[in-house]
């Protein structure tokens, strides 16, 4: 059995999709994070963003893997664990872009469909449920509003002893979400089999119940 859960940037669907795979004991698969760890190499190695053919050439080069660690996944890249560099304000503001380019989408969604193949999953993403795992037995369409979805990255960020700024968050949600809605392939959007489910004003318990239900019935 399958469970994609996709929706814009902040929505909760992480920590949503990671709940739901711990109460089922099934693996749960972080796409974004796969997306991230190409943006974080690129830029590590000095690549430029707007040149889609050089890091064409670094993807072919480089050894992108997964790990799960005490129920985390880890993102590897030829044996480094970037799990925590992957998070940088950098990463989160160019990895839109990175996430455009044809030859990446091909490569990770391979990897993601290969990984899915041998095992129940639970995947979340921004195109799970309408392109990577078109069959998958249900499919969550996780969002909030704007304006929750701000406050709980400022949340997340304080958490972390890091000084964030709430409208500049609220700007940077706004335009990931733009660019990943309007890009040409397998843009974000809701698949039309898709359960949408609004989390603002829901507890994390409330949502991860009610997919482990739908998962069940
Ligand atoms: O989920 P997260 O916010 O970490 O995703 C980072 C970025 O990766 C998204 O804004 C999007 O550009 C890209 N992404 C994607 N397809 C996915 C998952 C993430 O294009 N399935």
């Amino acid at each position: 059995m399958k469970i994609a859960i996709d929706g814009p940037a902040g929505a909760g669907k992480s920590t949503v999709a990671q709940q739901v795979a711990k109460r089922l004991g099934i693996l749960y698969v972080d796409t974004g994070a796969m997306y991230r760890a190409v943006t974080f190499t690129a830029l590590a190695r000095g690549y430029s963003i707007e040149d889609e053919h050089s890091l064409r050439e670094m993807l072919d080069e480089i050894n992108l893997t997964l790990e799960i660690k005490n129920g985390v996944q880890h993102v590897y890249v030829d044996d480094k664990d970037v799990s925590e560099a992957i998070r940088s304000p950098e990463v989160t503001r160019l990895v839109s872009t990175i996430a455009a380019y044809p030859c990446v989408r091909e490569k990770l969604v391979d990897m993601q469909r290969r990984i899915a193949s041998c095992k129940d999953v639970v995947m979340d993403g921004r195109d799970i449920g309408t392109s990577v795992l078109p069959d998958a037995e249900v499919k969550i369409f996780l969002t909030a509003s704007i304006e929750e979805r701000a406050r709980r990255r400022l949340e997340e960020f304080e958490k972390k002893g890091v000084q964030a700024d709430y409208a500049e968050l609220l700007r940077d949600i706004e335009e990931r979400d733009r660019k990943d809605s309007e890009r040409a392939i397998a843009p974000l959007k809701q698949a039309e089999d898709a359960i949408r489910l609004d989390t603002t004003g829901h507890s994390i318990d409330e949502v991860v119940d009610r997919i482990v239900t739908l998962y069940r019935e």
